[in-house]
This record gives C-alpha cells, sequence and structure tokens, in this order.
C-alpha cells in the first residue's frame, strides 16, 4: 500500500473502528481469521479440494503460519486431480528460497507457483497417465491472498463493501482468443467436433484430443500445448476483510460471480457454500460435479452479520459491511476507504521466459546451478550443454531465463511448439 493511501485511509478507520470492534481500533491486527466451509456434488467423481489452515513458513514456527485452499477438477480419470493434489504444494514450497523473510517469500510465491506447476505436470507426465486436471489453488498469508490457476475453476473475491471481482482467468478456448492463437501457434488444433454430415458442435476444443481448456496439468495425451503454466494473481486485502469463492465450473456454468457471492453474503463459510451449490444446483441441476470452498478472511472471530435490518443499532454496519447505499456521504467515503483492494501482483503469460525472471542462480560457493523449475542441483559442465543462453553460447538464440535441467530445458521447448519432432523455428 502506498504511503499516499495510508494516510487517507487512517482517518476515517477510526469512527469505522467503533462500529466494527476493539481489533481494528487498536490496529493490532496483524493476522486476520481465516474461516472456511466446503460444500460438494458429485456426478462424475474427479473434482477434488485441499484445505490446509495450518502451514509454516519455517516450521515449527507458528507466527509463519499461512493456509491454502485448492481445487483440481479432473477429467479424463482422477489421476491427475489426485497427483496434483498431493504434490503441488510441496513443488511450490521447494521453489521458495530457504531462509527467506515473510515479504521475500510473497514476492518470490508468484514465481514458485509457476515452478511448482510446472514440475508438477512433468512428475505426473512421467507416470505415464493420461488424465489432466484444472487446478486453482490459493495461498493465503495474513491480509495477503495470492491465486494460481489453470483452467475453468474460478475464484472470486467478494470485498467487505460488496465488490466482486474474479481472481483467475478462464482458460477455456471459446472464451480465450489469446489461448486460441497460443495453441495454434505451438502447433495444436482449435476446432468444433464435426458430426452430422459436416455441422460442427459444441464448444471449441484444440485437437488431438479434443479438450476444451487451455491450460491444465496433465492431458500428456493431448499434446504439450496444453501448458500447466498458471495464471497468477496476487491481491491485498483491507483490513476489513473478504470472502473468497472457489469453485469447479459446475458452479460457474450455472451462476455468476454476482449471483455466487450474493446468494451467500453475510452467512458463516460453511452455510454459505452449500448454499451456493444449493443454488447452482436450483438454477441449472446435476450435469457436472460441482465443488464449492468458501473462505472468509475476517478482522474478528466473530462469525459475519447477517445483510439483514434486524435492529436500528446494526444499521450502519450492516450497510457499511455490505455495500448497502447510505444516505450519508460521509459514510459513503468510508465504505470506499473500507473496500480498497490493493493489487500486488498479477501475470497469465504462458511463456516460460516471461515468469521466471531472469536471475541466474548460482551458488558462487560451490558453482553448482539449480534448476529454476525441479529445484535439482548440476554441475555447471551438464548447464553448459542444455542452456544455450547468452551466458553459455553467445550465437545462439537467447534463453533469457534462469538455468533449466535437461528434462525441464526439453519441457520448455515442447510447450513453446520446439519439441524433437518438429524444426526448432528461430525468430
Ligand atoms: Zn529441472
Amino acid at each position: 500500500m502506498s504511503q499516499i493511501e495510508v494516510s487517507r485511509m487512517k482517518p476515517p478507520l477510526v469512527p469505522l473502528a467503533t462500529l466494527i470492534g476493539r481489533e481494528l481500533r487498536s490496529e493490532k491486527v496483524e493476522k486476520p481469521f481465516v474461516k472456511y466451509g466446503q460444500a460438494a456434488l458429485a456426478k462424475k467423481g474427479e473434482d477434488y479440494f485441499l484445505i490446509k489452515p495450518d502451514c509454516q513458513r519455517i516450521p515449527g514456527n507458528p507466527s509463519t503460519s499461512f493456509s491454502v485452499f485448492a481445487i483440481f477438477d479432473g477429467h479424463n480419470g482422477i489421476s491427475a486431480a489426485i497427483f496434483a493434489k498431493e504434490n503441488l504444494l510441496a513443488n511450490v514450497l521447494s521453489a521458495i528460497p530457504q531462509g527467506s523473510s515473510r515479504e521475500e517469500w510473497l514476492q518470490a510465491l508468484p514465481r514458485a507457483l509457476v515452478a511448482g506447476f510446472v514440475k508438477t505436470d512433468i512428475e505426473f507426465q512421467q507416470k505415464g497417465e493420461t488424465s489432466g486436471t484444472t487446478v486453482t489453488f490459493v495461498v493465503i498469508d495474513g491480509w495477503t491472498v495470492t491465486v494460481a490457476s489453470v483452467g475453468d475453476s474460478r475464484c472470486i473475491l467478494d470485498s467487505q463493501g460488496g465488490e466482486v471481482s474474479l481472481l483467475t482467468v478462464d482458460h477455456r478456448l471459446d472464451d480465450n482468443a489469446e489461448e486460441r492463437e497460443r495453441v495454434t501457434a505451438s502447433g495444436g488444433e482449435v476446432g468444433r467436433l464435426n458430426v452430422f454430415g459436416g455441422n460442427e458442435v459444441g464448444p471449441l476444443r484444440c485437437w488431438p484430443g479434443g479438450l476444451c481448456l487451455s491450460r491444465s496439468i496433465g492431458d500428456t495425451d493431448v499434446g504439450e500445448f496444453i501448458v500447466p503454466i498458471p495464471h497468477v494473481k496476487q491481491v491485498k486485502l483491507s483490513s476489513a476483510g473478504g470472502r473468497l469463492i472457489i469453485a469447479s465450473d459446475g458452479i460457474w456454468d450455472a451462476l455468476s460471480s454476482d449471483m455466487a457471492a450474493k446468494s451467500c453474503r453475510g452467512l458463516p463459510a460453511e452455510l454459505a457454500a452449500k448454499l451456493v451449490v444449493k443454488e447452482a444446483l436450483r438454477s441449472r441441476g446435476l450435469k457436472d460435479d460441482t465443488t464449492c470452498l468458501v473462505v472468509d478472511i475476517i478482522p474478528s472471530d466473530h462469525p459475519v452479520l447477517p445483510p439483514t435490518t434486524p435492529r436500528k443499532k446494526q444499521n450502519v454496519l450492516t450497510s457499511l459491511l455490505f455495500g448497502k447505499k447510505t444516505q450519508n456521504s460521509v459514510n459513503k467515503a468510508k465504505l470506499s476507504a473500507v473496500g480498497v483492494v490493493e493489487e500486488l501482483f498479477e501475470e497469465g503469460s504462458a511463456m516460460l521466459a516471461e515468469r521466471l525472471g531472469k536471475d541466474f542462480p548460482l551458488d558462487t560457493n560451490s558453482g553448482i546451478f539449480r534448476c529454476a523449475i525441479c529445484q535439482v542441483d548440476q554441475p555447471p559442465a551438464d548447464g553448459l550443454s542444455v542452456n544455450s543462453g547468452p551466458f553459455f553460447s553467445p550465437a545462439s538464440k537467447p534463453w533469457e531465463g534462469p538455468f533449466l535441467c535437461t528434462t525441464c530445458r526439453k519441457k520448455k521447448d515442447a510447450m513453446e511448439g520446439k519439441g524433437p519432432s518438429r524444426p526448432t523455428v528461430i525468430s
């Protein structure tokens, strides 16, 4: 948060704090309370989820705690969803330099998420199985929320103040022209199913494989142009907090972000998750696996007040929390201050060179290179043969990223349509 915003926000927080409670007034709220609920209805049984409210940046130190919530919507089988659920978190954490301060840790997280997603995909590929999965992976540390996603399981943020925003991007070929171009450029074909004497039906799919998504973990058999590189967004909530709704497309095919947020406002997370699933079912029936996680990041331990108007005393508070219009212009100013969500980071490129940065993680003491994706150490002699970056071989096409081992370098080339079966096109 910039200095200007802080100084502008501080004065209105004092009267507001009297309404919301002791925690806000004292401004000692270093960590919010995280309350969550989950609900699901299975049709195919391919949705999986992960709830880990008790992770620690420094093992054994509770003051470094953070929480992780994720949804994995599998297709063509369940093995990719299960594999990602069991391995992704560890792979992400292994890509964050040890001994990082909290701030460094949060800054390193978007890049570590990219490395962890790609590493998990490579490991799953090596098992030789054919299923795939969407992943929407949410890390909450204090008021900072980081979301990484491939596929079409969305995460929305309902910030206190009533503004609903999308923290993910749908990697659906039908909705995403940029992804259609990328898939085509890296060797896939995009089109609809041809049936009934040449008539095209259904959503846009990529061929071979016929998948409607352009990014996922798994889908080895579909093609390397289906990449596991996540869209990553990092935001910082105001100390008024907010609610996350993370759900598979069974919810989002039935409900808009606004509808989902409104259907459960004011209810505790556990009940809210059930209500969102019920609402989706009511409007569309059970057509797909439907999984919903609701996560409240709130300044006080008390459950959120319902958006009703039971007693006069609660009216001002309720309208502030739930964004109802008030007559008083002073209150409106407070409302906008409460609703501030600061965007810290957003990047969705499918090019690893743009996602991994340009640092060269060479351990100067040992002279050993560490692969930026799988974190395997290699002596520089091996690195020389695989990295055609300017550092090693000025004549060839520069790879402006950090060191990659042979396996990860191959994966990178394959994702960009430069696999061994295709001639390398250098522009
Ligand atoms: Zn590697």
